[in-house]
């Protein structure tokens, strides 16, 4: 079987530096796998999905996840009791 090519995003809305462009979506940084929410536009990063309304709290991705993330599925944002924050849900190309 082949691997789709679509990938499903979790975003909990706007990024709050970006104004409309950038969505703040679910991740899980490698390998340790915390969760983490990030801008796809600005890479803007956040340890918890109730600071991401405000930049105060915020680093960067390569800080948080300097070596990459995963992208949870809904069923693990739901074990983990992160479903209640997600507002928008989207797919986009599998890059790579
Ligand atoms: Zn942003």
């Amino acid at each position: 079987m082949r691997e789709s090519p679509w990938r499903i995003y979790y975003s909990i809305g706007d990024c709050p530096l970006c104004e409309g462009n950038g969505r703040v979506i679910f991740a899980r940084s490698k390998p340790d796998s915390f969760f983490l929410v990030f801008c796809d536009e600005c890479e803007l990063t956040w340890t918890s999905p109730e600071q991401a309304s405000s930049t105060r709290e915020a680093g960067s991705l390569k800080e948080w996840a300097p070596e990459g993330v995963e992208f949870p599925t809904l069923e693990k944002l739901r074990e983990a009791d992160l479903e209640k924050y997600v507002e928008v849900i989207f797919r986009q190309r599998n890059q790579g």
